[in-house]
């Protein structure tokens, strides 16, 4: 498998049993379909979780579920401190995408102390059909490898792979949610805002109980742009969000016409038209 970050080769050992073999989970469906579509070509795999303790429980189910499938333990690592520690250390400060604290703290902090100095790959469940970036380590002694890049497996089929083993998606996709990760990421759309109000209304009221003004200077955060999880959960603006959202499925469906309108409302034959999120928390 080829590199893609820098690397001290110099430094880096012949003997192959020197080297560690690390697989980081987020819960979501791609490193899932990673650790399957690895699980015999790499027999000594380490697989990890870093645990934030503000997942979803369709994320640990998820888990359970794979450790199933590849007969093998997935360790869960903390940060070692809390979210609300965290919080109160960025001083009421939530996180968001020009201030994604949480990323590096509670996700690519553990990863690294979890590696330690050892040299190790670390495989990467970035499709063939994405471009994304995202925060992964570039310590010297971690190297990153894209397996699926290199084997040519988009969005269909990561399905493929997932419906085979009879893992399946993760369960969250079966009420539209699209990503993995803390239930009050700051990267999800508002219909699933919606759908999480739906679903979990208290880990909506949760979520919206960080949202106050802050002690010191007042400064109120919101997990949803400018607009609040108070204004956000008000009946008439939850339909216009569902709205907004069928509207869309209904273009995209246009342009796709290969597949029925079932299949794109369902959302879960389409790969989203943009990818946002981490690398750690959403693949
Ligand atoms: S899932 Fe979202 S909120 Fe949680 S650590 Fe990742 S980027 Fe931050």
């Amino acid at each position: 498998m080829t590199t893609e970050t820098p690397i001290q080769e110099s430094k880096w050992p012949e003997d192959p049993t020197l080297v560690r073999h690390v697989l980081s989970l987020s819960g979501g469906k791609d490193s899932a379909a990673l650790a399957v579509h690895l699980r015999d070509r790499v027999r000594n795999m380490e697989y990890i979780f870093h645990d934030t303790g503000k997942e979803l429980p369709d994320t640990y189910e998820y888990l359970e579920r794979l450790e199933g499938k590849l007969g093998a333990k997935i360790v869960r690592t903390t940060f070692g401190t809390t979210f609300d520690d965290l919080l109160r250390q960025y001083g009421g400060m939530l996180p968001s995408n020009h201030r994604r604290w949480c990323t590096r703290m509670m996700k690519l902090k553990p990863f690294e102390e979890y590696i330690g100095d050892d040299f190790c790959i670390n495989y990467v469940g970035i499709r063939a059909d994405e471009e994304r970036v995202g925060y992964i380590s570039h310590k010297p002694n971690i190297r990153a490898v894209f397996p699926f890049r290199e084997d040519g497996i988009d969005y269909e089929g990561v399905q493929r792979i997932l419906e085979n083993s009879g893992l399946g998606m993760p369960p969250y996709t079966e009420w539209g949610r699209t990503r993995s990760g803390c239930f009050f990421c700051f990267y999800q759309q508002k219909i699933e805002w919606v759908r999480l109000k739906q679903r979990y209304p208290t880990y909506y009221e949760e979520a919206k109980a960080y949202e106050k003004p802050n002690r010191v200077n007042g400064n109120v955060f919101y997990w949803c742009g400018d607009e609040s999880l108070a204004q956000l959960e008000r009946p008439e603006r939850m339909a216009q969000i569902e709205e907004n959202w069928r509207q869309a499925q209904e273009r995209l469906a246009k342009r796709q016409p290969n597949r029925s309108l079932a299949e794109t409302l369902g959302g879960l034959k389409v790969a989203p038209r943009r990818r946002e999120g981490c690398l750690l928390c959403q693949l």
